[in-house]
């Protein structure tokens, strides 16, 4: 699967957008991302991104960045940078489109006003609770509050009152009135401003009530000419409420909005609460940490926006509700990166292998394809010499049939180098294998036998002399159970104790000294790596597994 030439897939809001195109309801699509900057954007966030920037690309519109910023309590800056360093490293550019919900203060105050002129909206004095045992079940109707009636000009004086500052938090709120026994319970008299004083990451001191998000978010889509406002099914409820605000506001447009399943994805949490739970209880290193969920977190672990689009691609838009396995995120990545990583050689549990018949002192240079399948990308040098590692389990003294690697007796091929024959063990006082002595085969320059005889096995190396030491780290998924998120079950008890291995002492083959960081490569039969972007430093590449070279999951 190539990421980027893979056909385009029909989904309904495609052909949603196709029909307007075609019916002339719309002569352009404008479509946008509305997050609240509350926390740091997960792939779910990844999925919606795809959908609305997707379309706008497909079918030359413009999508939009608008932060919903409508809870200055939970809201800040950092969250607000993150987003948006997130939104382009997808891939995604939102051009001069980048707004706030929190600018339109000013004019959702104005149509707050205008509901209350028209009869359409009340000042509440009820506590927060007595709103709730007003508000009924969703097999009983309402009741009406006692202030639901009050004359126009008092809830205006009262309102302007709420701006001015004059009551503390939580003592009025402003309500719309529309039916306290309607069966859709969003109807029923919505909250559409609260008091809160407290100062906003974007405007500051300037309010002392806040709109609802509801009041907000169908208003600011119809301020910026929205013309498909795409949300997940949670807010299909919320739909009515909507267009109740198109219809009895002087809107500029008619935005409509349209409901897609969200992403569920196996083996981790998406809620902002659990993700926030693992950091602060320090189960995992940070947002970023490269077993989160988070874009943050899959970016430091490698993946690459490419593969992170390909699996939006695959997954699809739907309207029902279904999990996606995480072996098919593992997937795109894998089969992104196996066209396009370089290949390398790094031995990360070393065990050092002394070839007694090589001259001491002698270096030799093997030529190594970067890629097998793609000359073009060349090839680098990598010296051999008397003494290299090994992988530690690619010897066995006492091999089970079928073994394939070096153990006593038996040959392998050093992969681009010679064939070596396993000569004898140096061992420690406890018995543990701690050296290894070969003999190499001078006619088998390049790795092919003289006499054709045939060698099952090949390994990958690195020059005691000429490699790197570091430290590479073998990520595995942050849960061991498909659903960790299961009704009732607390999460932590599904936590996968080996979802980081640390390996201290790993060698590289000298040519990724010089890797950048945040460069991918497979490191031959071990998985494909990414030079990690906070620890990396200059001539030491710290590396991150980002995925393993097959599937070890499924078979399970
Ligand atoms: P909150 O509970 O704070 O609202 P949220 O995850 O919905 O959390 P938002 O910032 O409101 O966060 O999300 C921005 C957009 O991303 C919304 O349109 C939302 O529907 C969408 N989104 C959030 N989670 C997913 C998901 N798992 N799959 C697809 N889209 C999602
Ligand atoms: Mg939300």
């Amino acid at each position: 699967m190539s990421t980027e030439t893979a056909p385009i897939a029909a989904n309904f809001l495609r052909t949603i957008v196709e029909e307007d195109l075609k019916s002339g309801k719309h002569q352009t699509i404008v479509t946008r991302f509305p997050p609240e900057p509350n926390g740091y954007l997960h792939i779910g966030h990844a999925k919606s991104i795809c959908i609305n920037f997707g379309l706008a690309r497909d079918f030359g519109g413009r999508c939009h960045l608008r932060f919903d910023d409508t809870n200055p309590v939970k809201e800040e800056m950092e969250y607000i940078e993150s987003i948006k360093e997130s939104v382009t490293w997808l891939g995604f550019d939102w051009g001069k489109h980048l707004y706030y919900a929190s600018d339109y203060f000013e004019q959702l105050y104005q149509w707050a006003e205008f509901l209350i002129q028209q009869g359409k909206a009340y000042v509440e004095e009820l506590t927060a609770d007595e709103i709730r045992a007003h508000r009924g079940t969703l097999t009983e109707a309402g009741r009406e509050s006692p202030w639901r009636n009050r004359p126009v000009e008092e809830n205006l004086e009262l309102f302007r009152r709420m701006r001015a500052g004059e009551f503390p938090d939580g003592a009025r709120v402003l309500r719309a009135k529309i039916d306290m026994a309607s069966p859709n319970i969003n109807l029923r008299d919505p909250v559409l401003y609260r008091i809160l004083h407290a100062p906003h990451p974007h405007v500051g001191d300037a309010w002392k009530i806040y709109p609802m998000y509801d009041f907000a978010h169908g208003q600011s889509d119809a301020i910026e000419g929205i013309t498909h406002s795409i949300c997940t099914l949670e807010f299909e409820d919320h739909k009515p409420l909507y267009e109740w605000f198109l219809d009895n506001l002087p809107v500029p447009a008619r935005p409509r909005q349209y409901e897609f399943a969200r992403l569920n994805l196996t083996y981790t949490v998406m809620s902002k609460r659990k993700l926030h739970e693992l950091v602060t209880s320090r189960t995992v290193s940070g947002w970023d940490d490269p077993r989160m969920p988070t874009l943050m977190g899959i970016r430091r672990r490698g993946y690459t926006p490419e593969a992170v689009r390909a699996f939006c691609e695959l997954i699809g838009v739907g309207r029902s509700d279904s999990w996606i396995d995480m072996s098919i995120m593992e997937e795109c990545v894998r089969s992104d990166l196996n066209e396009r990583a370089p290949r390398a050689m790094a031995v990360l549990r070393p065990l050092k292998v002394v070839i007694t018949n090589y001259p001491e002192g002698q270096v030799e240079q093997f030529e190594a394809a970067n890629h097998p399948q793609r000359p073009e990308m060349g090839s680098r040098m990598v010296s051999f010499s008397r003494e290299i590692y090994i992988e530690e389990d690619d010897f066995m003294e006492e091999p089970p049939k079928g073994f394939f690697r070096l153990a006593p007796g038996v040959e392998v091929r050093l992969r681009y180098a010679y064939i070596v024959r396993c000569t004898g063990v140096v061992k420690d006082a406890n018995g543990n294998v701690v050296e290894m002595h070969c003999e190499y085969d001078p006619a088998s320059r390049g790795g092919s036998a003289a006499d054709g005889r045939k060698i099952k096995g090949t390994i990958h190396w690195v020059s005691t002399s000429h490699c790197v030491d570091t430290e590479v780290r073998l990520f595995d998924r942050l849960f061991n159970d498909p659903n960790p998120d299961r009704g009732g079950a607390d999460y932590r008890q599904f936590l996968n104790p080996r979802s980081v291995e640390v390996l201290p002492a790993a060698k590289l083959e000298a040519s990724l000294a010089g890797a950048d960081p945040e460069s991918r490569f497979q490191f031959e039969r071990q998985g494909y790596f990414h030079s990690d972007p906070v620890d990396s430093t200059p001539g030491k590449p710290v590396f991150n597994r980002i995925v393993t070279l097959k599937d070890t999951w499924t078979k399970k």
